[in-house]
């Protein structure tokens, strides 16, 4: 069993629609993935239909941004159900917040840069939560830079001063919502430190208290010693441990199965999904 439980389609800022992602993710002989596009849910039906011709099975997910007082984290929310009022007013407020601050970042970076509002919609276009890699896009597109990756290394990239961090709601009541819709929360890349602050363990002590049941140990921005140092963590506060590839299609080097969560970790997880 090969299962990815980690991966963005064009709903957010993955280059892939979430069918696309569905036939690469049968391609890469996957036989479960998940579908978490940044707080939203739009890709799950076209995601569905796709992985049921394909005899692949979809796990719906959602990658809610959250913070620990002004430091970014991303959760992962497996099967929540997706009409809850709490959960979808979360999503709507971020996805708002979002545009307000893609617009400042862009108003920043055009005082040294050519690059418009305009260049940015165009890329952000079909798109439901606008995120910095669009705005990367455009950059690319204009040929000021090669990949989304120079972009971020340059410009883009938290601590620049080209940077504005977005609205997004404390960690406790994501982890609090998610559970209340039925849905089992994963700490996305908890020692990803290279893009930005990461939380101290005490955190991930606190959180595992409030309802988290895992955390994504085995990612591509994990190297050896954090992916120890999150295991024994994770063994320490009773959560288990995850593993996926976190694919954005041709936006990030990263491929479809390059790290895989076990199997009995998949049926725990779902055991947990009331
Ligand atoms: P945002 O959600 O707007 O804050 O942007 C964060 C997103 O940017 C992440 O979800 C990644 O998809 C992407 N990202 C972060 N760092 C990089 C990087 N070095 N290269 C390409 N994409 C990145
Ligand atoms: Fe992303
Ligand atoms: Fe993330
Ligand atoms: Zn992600």
């Amino acid at each position: 069993m090969r299962i990815d439980l980690h991966t963005h389609s064009t709903v957010s800022d993955g280059t892939g629609s979430p069918a696309q992602v569905m036939r690469e993710a049968a391609d890469a002989g996957l036989d479960v993935v998940a579908l978490a596009d940044h707080d939203s849910t739009a890709g799950w039906d076209e995601a569905q239909a796709e992985a049921d011709a394909l005899g692949i099975e979809l796990v719906p997910a959602i990658e809610i941004s959250a913070k620990d007082r002004w430091v970014s984290i991303h959760l992962l929310a497996y099967w929540p159900r997706r009409d809850d009022p709490t959960l979808v007013d979360m999503m709507e407020a971020t996805r708002a917040a979002r545009v307000g601050r893609a617009q400042q970042i862009v108003e920043r970076i055009a005082a040294d840069y050519p690059l418009t509002w305009d260049d940015v919609a165009t890329h952000a276009h079909g798109s439901v939560t606008v995120g910095r890699p669009h705005i990367a896009d455009a950059l690319v597109a204009k040929g000021v830079f090669p990949s989304r990756d120079a972009v971020f290394a340059e410009v883009l990239r938290n601590g620049s001063r080209y940077y504005v961090p977005h609205y997004a709601p404390d960690v406790r009541d994501v982890i609090r919502a998610v559970r209340a819709a039925g849905g089992v929360p994963v700490f996305a890349h908890p020692g990803a430190h290279t893009r930005g602050r990461i939380v101290p363990d005490a955190v991930i002590a606190d959180l595992a208290s409030v309802g988290l049941a895992a955390l994504e140990v085995d990612h591509r921005d994990h190297d050896d010693e954090a992916r120890e140092r999150l295991a024994a963590l994770a063994d320490r506060h009773g959560l288990l441990r995850t593993g996926s590839s976190d694919y954005h299609g041709t936006g990030k080097l990263n491929r479809l199965g390059e790290n895989l969560t076990a199997p009995e970790v998949l049926e725990a997880l779902r055991a947990q999904h009331a």
